[in-house]
Parts: structure tokens; C-alpha cells; sequence
């Protein structure tokens, strides 16, 4: 892969295209700096190669105006404390007085610029202001952001044409080589297990690894409007009435491919969307008309766990029951759990996407798992088998 370490930095000034887009409170107080602490490995590599970094980001959804709240001048304390030295700020990202602060750059020095979104052209992936960020004065492009490698951005994607040298940071390094691990290296038996909310979100992940996965199991909501397809009552569980014909078409298709399609045999279910809720244990197709599936059942967990502990290669995106109530969590610890056995038993396993990722940190099993990724969107357009404009850019 062309990464960094194919490049010699010596006296060389790098245009890092990182992802600051951290959660801040109200005192604009950086309070999950977990995706800063992401970019150190390729910022420090650099500087201990004789390099200078220009760092670019976007920080929120300023809507292309420039609103203080938006600055990532918030970023730069927490940045310096954690690379143990000064990071200079300007309070823009293009232009003239940009160009002098990159062109004073000494090697080992860290230049942060203004959020790229304080300008509408960077969405929309403008050649213009891409060219105008080229033109900074930096000699090689890297970028290191994984978490918007899915959008076509100005920063991320269209700035590339303009450098003959560009590269993958480690970050981006390191997701990319996860996801093929997955994707397109998986040792089998190859178990693929969506959960959350809406089966709409996932319909194209559930499509591309249809031809991949040895089993797909599924859970959370999604698995109500599969039951109600095959003609079952699902009282007032989460359903989504336009999908059906497509949940009919998935699992004929996965009879067609010969791939096991696992669905909870039984639920949890509640009559209230609430922790306090009245529950009781049904099979998932006999759900009574004021009750709804709020979790996985017994029966389901062991189903599951059979698959999961059978198998080499693991991909986990979605809870299976509605986690962040204590009352409904079991199904997702359970098998949380699960994943971390089978990965000590050998399987590699990778967990990717918001709420899956919260819940192995919530139950303290990140690092019972091979890889959790640090891109959401990102990871999940890469598993619908899209090409990420972001590593496009640097591939070519
Ligand atoms: P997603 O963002 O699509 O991955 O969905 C995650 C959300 O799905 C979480 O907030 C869960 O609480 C929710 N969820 C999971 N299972 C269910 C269920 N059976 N009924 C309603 N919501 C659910």
C-alpha cells in the first residue's frame, strides 16, 4: 500500500487531510479526542523524519459560513498536549496569508489551518478551492482520514490530481487493510452479523456480502420486517412496510446463494418502548398486537452464538436489541461476547459503525475484538462494496 512510509521527508512539507471532527461541549472543550489520537502515529512519523505538517480538517457543519463555534483553534490545546509540543494556528485555510505561514514552516513544526467547511466549495468537492489548498506550498498530500474517505470532498478527494506525491496516512492504512481482511481475504466460515434499526440502511451491505458470507445473521429491528415478510405477526415492532417485497427478494436470494440467513427464532418484548416496561419472552413471527420485539430471546442468543463460535472471520455492524436500555441489552452483551470468544479462539474479527462500536466500548470489549474502525459511514460504504472517492484520490 502506499503509505507514508514510501516517502522520504526529509526538509518536506506535508498536507495532511485528518479527521478533527470531535464531539466539543459547551465551552468548546474538546471531550472525545479519541479521533486526534488516531492521526498521532502518521503526525509523529513525519516530524521524526525531518518533515513539517500542515494539518487540514473540517470540525461540524458550519454550512459554509465561518462560525467561531466551528474553529478548529478549539482543537489545537488538546493537539498540542498530546503531541507534547507548539501547534501554530491560522485562521483560514486558503489564500496568501496562509501560503507565508506554510512557506515559514521549519521541520518539526505543526501548522493547523481553519476548518476546510467554513468554505461551501470544500462539500461540493470544488476543483478551484482544491487547487487553491494544492497550492499552499506543501510538497506531498497525505490523507489520514478515514471518516470522511466516503465523501467526495474538496480536501479529501479532488486535491489529490493536483500532487504528484500523495499517500495514505496510517490510519487510512490500517482501515483499508482491516476491511480486506473482510472483504476480500476472509477465511471461512465468513459470519456477517446486522443489527440496529432499519433494514433500508443496510440492504446493500446485506446484498454485496451475499455472495461472500457464509452466514448472515441478523438482529435489532431490522429482523421484524423479515418476520411480517414471511407472513408472521410482529405486534408493534419496528417495521418498515416498503421493504418488504425486498426482505422477501434477500432471503431468496440467500437460498439461491446457499447462504445461511440467521434470524432470532425469539424476542424480548415489551409493551412500551420503555426500560420499565412490561416484558415477556415470544417467538419472533407471534408477537401480539400490543407488544413489540425490543430484543433478541434466549433461543436466538444460542442460535447465534452456535455461528459465531464456528466461524473464522467475523463482521459485526448493528446492536441486536435496543442496547442503551439495561432492560434490553442482553442479546447485544451476549453477543459481544460471543465475537470476543470466538476472536480468542483465532477468528478475526472486525466491528465497524456507530452503535455496534459503542457497544463493544460500553461493555469494555474493545479490545477483546481484532479491529474496531473509527469510521462509520465510511466503513459501511466500503462493506456495500463502493470504491470511498478518498482512497480513489490516492490509488488512482
Ligand atoms: P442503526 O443506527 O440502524 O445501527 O440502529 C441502532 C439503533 O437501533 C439503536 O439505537 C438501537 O436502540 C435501535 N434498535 C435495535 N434494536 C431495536 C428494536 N428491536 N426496536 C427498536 N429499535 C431498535
Amino acid at each position: 500500500m502506499n503509505t507514508v512510509e514510501n516517502f522520504d521527508f526529509t526538509g518536506k512539507k506535508a498536507l495532511i487531510r485528518v479527521d478533527f471532527n470531535v464531539p466539543l461541549n459547551k465551552d468548546l472543550v474538546v471531550t472525545d479526542n479519541t479521533r486526534i489520537v488516531a492521526a498521532l502515529p502518521t503526525i509523529n512519523y513525519i516530524l521524526d523524519n525531518g518533515g513539517s505538517c500542515v494539518l487540514m480538517s473540517h470540525l461540524g457543519r458550519p454550512k459554509g459560513e465561518k462560525k467561531a463555534e466551528f474553529s478548529l483553534q478549539h482543537i489545537g490545546g488538546e493537539l498540542s498536549n498530546l503531541l507534547n509540543k507548539p501547534v501554530q494556528f491560522i485562521d483560514d485555510c486558503i489564500g496568501d496569508k496562509v501560503k507565508v505561514k506554510v512557506a515559514n514552516l521549519a521541520a518539526g513544526e505543526v501548522l493547523l489551518l481553519e476548518n476546510t467547511r467554513f468554505y461551501s466549495e470544500e462539500k461540493k468537492g470544488d476543483e478551484n478551492f482544491a487547487k487553491s489548498l494544492a497550492d499552499l506550498g506543501a510538497d506531498i498530500y497525505v490523507n489520514d482520514a478515514f471518516g470522511t474517505a466516503h465523501r467526495a470532498h474538496a480536501s479529501t478527494a479532488t486535491i489529490a490530481q493536483f500532487f504528484g506525491n500523495k499517500c495514505f496516512g496510517f490510519l487510512m492504512a490500517k482501515e483499508i487493510a482491516n476491511a480486506n481482511k473482510v472483504l476480500k481475504e476472509a477465511e471461512h466460515p465468513f459470519t456477517a452479523i446486522l443489527g440496529g434499526a432499519k433494514v433500508s440502511d443496510k440492504i446493500e451491505i446485506i446484498d454485496n456480502l451475499m455472495e461472500q458470507a457464509d452466514n448472515i445473521i441478523i438482529g435489532g429491528g431490522m429482523a421484524y420486517t423479515f418476520f411480517k415478510a414471511m407472513g408472521g405477526n410482529i405486534g408493534k415492532s419496528l417495521c418498515e412496510d416498503d421493504k418488504l417485497d425486498l426482505a422477501k427478494e434477500l432471503l431468496q436470494k440467500a437460498k439461491e446463494n446457499n447462504t445461511q440467513l440467521l434470524l432470532p427464532i425469539d424476542s424480548i418484548i415489551a409493551d412500551d418502548f420503555a426500560n420499565n416496561a412490561n416484558t415477556q419472552l415470544a417467538d419472533s413471527d407471534k408477537i401480539a398486537d400490543a407488544w413489540m420485539g425490543l430484543d433478541i430471546g434466549k433461543k436466538a442468543i444460542e442460535n447465534f452464538k452456535a455461528t459465531i463460535q464456528n466461524s473464522k472471520t467475523i463482521l459485526w455492524n448493528g446492536p441486536m436489541g435496543v442496547f442503551e436500555m439495561d432492560s434490553f441489552k442482553t442479546g447485544t452483551v451476549e453477543i459481544a461476547k460471543a465475537i470476543a470468544q470466538s476472536t480468542a479462539n483465532g477468528a478475526f474479527s472486525l466491528v465497524g459503525g456507530g452503535d455496534s462500536v459503542a457497544a463493544v466500548k460500553q461493555f469494555n470489549l474493545a479490545d477483546s475484538v481484532s479491529y474496531v474502525s473509527t469510521g462509520g459511514g465510511a466503513m459501511l460504504e466500503f462493506f456495500e462494496g463502493k470504491t470511498l472517492p478518498g482512497i480513489k484520490a490516492i490509488t488512482g
